[in-house]
């Protein structure tokens, strides 16, 4: 059976505590803190409890138990280390209908007590039914880290506004929205919030409220979905992800992290791999106009970085022009990432000084200039889209000067569980890139020599 998850109002209410050791004082703290009328039955109370006592703050009722005790108070804790006792605690409480806690037994419980992250009046409960408790305190810990400590304030801040917002907005779905960007994309408001100035805040919120018209007003934001591995993405993209009422993906953003987007956005696949079938640019562009002049919450997701690339600039453009508004949030572009899980540092400091990073898609035309700046040593040249230009870009480095036994790697599907590397030298990149998977990733300089000792990610 499932627990029932619930809130107790025990603020003036009798709780009965049969305990006064170490544990008992924290759950006395504990109760004491929600304003519960505390009664309570031990042998001996801790120095602290005994404090309480003299302050009035709890009442004792000597050192035995007794299940009359049990007859005016809401709930029962049995925090002794007499598990017997604890036990009888139980019973008595079931036998009067109260519910009963007995610490650390939970075959003697009728309610438990959840892991909690306070950010008052905000709270966070965590449980994990009583079957691991310590893994319920470590998602407690990772919540808390993810929590700022002006949280709570700022749900009070909310509080107090809630009903003029209401006023102001009528749709349930207009008001969700408000809210949302207030608390996620309004830099202004959680810088206020975050360096304590409420009262700059509260102003702000309403000077948004006032400005608040009810037709919507969509907005774009540019997301990196990083080269694969979900866990690369930042917490920006996962809030735009969460937010999304409209998401439109490129091909190359991995399964795993489209499972990330809000259950209830809209999925619209756009880019396909060069080659294959493709929803044109300018249909794209179109798109993101359209969603958001509807007043959709629009995220685009690009593979790797927006503005690596990835026509991230182009597509702004095209908002600008719309007047749209929109946001960035950079990725971790496969340059990065992908070398990374490969175990190829872009620069070391005796093999490379430099590291560019290049497409292949492009036309060289033979620029001479250019092939040069590229085959120049002691950097490292991250080439994008090369596979099909490997066998160009070897002749015209190695005839430039480049030394034709130079390490390369070809990275595929980089930071995904199907990551293959393969490496070699200059002179055979072509037959490296041939048939290597999609997408391919060519890195080209002495620091890939150093994936023998440094590979760390293996599929
Ligand atoms: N904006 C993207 C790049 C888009 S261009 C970024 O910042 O990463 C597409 C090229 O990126 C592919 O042809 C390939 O060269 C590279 N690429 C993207 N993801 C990759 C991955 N997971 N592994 C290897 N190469 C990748």
């Amino acid at each position: 059976m499932s627990d029932y998850p619930l809130f107790a109002k025990l603020s003036g209410r009798p709780v009965l505590l049969v305990g006064g050791g170490h544990v008992a004082e924290r759950k006395a703290e504990a109760l004491l803190k929600a304003g519960a009328r505390l009664q309570v039955v031990a042998q001996q109370l801790s120095p602290q409890m005994a404090g309480w006592q003299q302050q009035g703050r709890l009442e004792y009722l000597g050192g035995e138990f007794q299940a009359g005790q049990l007859a005016k108070v809401f709930l029962a804790v049995a925090a002794t280390d007499d598990a017997e006792l604890n036990r009888r605690v139980f019973q008595a409480a079931e036998a009067a209908g109260k519910f009963c806690n007995s610490v650390d037994d939970l075959d003697n419980c009728s309610f438990i007590v959840p892991a909690v992250i306070d950010r008052h009046p905000l709270k966070i409960a965590v449980s994990s039914s009583g079957s691991a408790p310590v893994l319920a305190r470590l998602w407690r810990q990772k919540i808390e880290t993810l929590l700022p400590q002006h949280t709570g304030r700022t749900a009070a801040l909310a509080g107090r506004w809630r009903a003029a917002v209401k006023q102001k907005i009528k749709s349930l779905t207009e008001r969700r929205k408000f809210w949302e960007q207030l608390f996620h994309h309004d830099q202004t408001f959680e810088h206020y919030m975050a360096s304590g100035n409420e009262a700059a805040a509260e102003a702000l919120l309403q000077q948004r409220l006032e400005s608040h018209h009810n037709q919507a007003q969509g907005e774009v934001v540019l997301v990196g979905a990083g080269p694969g591995d979900a866990g690369l993405l930042t917490l920006n993209a996962l809030q735009a992800m969460q937010a999304a009422d409209v998401v439109l993906y490129d091909a190359l953003v991995s399964p795993e992290i489209l499972d990330l987007v809000r259950r209830d956005a809209e999925k619209v696949s756009v880019g396909k791999r060069a080659g294959a079938h493709q929803v044109q640019q300018g249909e794209t562009n179109r798109l993101l106009v359209e969603y958001a002049r509807k007043g959709k919450r629009v995220v685009r997701l690009k593979g790797g970085d927006p503005f690596v690339f990835g026509r991230g600039g182009e597509e702004c453009q095209v908002l600008v022009k719309a007047g749209i508004p929109f946001r960035i949030v950079p990725g971790v572009t496969a340059g990065l990432g992908a070398t990374a899980y490969a175990g190829i540092p872009l620069t070391h400091r005796d093999y490379a000084q430099t590291a560019l990073f290049v497409t292949g898609h492009c036309r060289p035309d033979g620029d001479k200039l250019r092939w040069q700046t590229l085959a120049r040593g002691n950097q490292t040249l991250v080439v994008y889209m090369g596979t099909i230009k490997a066998e160009e870009i070897s002749r015209e480095l190695i005839a430039h000067g480049r030394a034709a036994d130079t390490p390369v790697a070809v990275i595929s599907q980089g930071t995904q569980p199907g990551q293959s590397v393969r490496t070699g030298i200059l002179q055979d990149l072509a037959a490296l890139a041939a048939d290597a998977p999609s997408p391919a990733l060519i890195v080209i300089g002495e620091v890939v020599k150093l994936r023998d000792e440094l590979q760390w990610f293996r599929v």
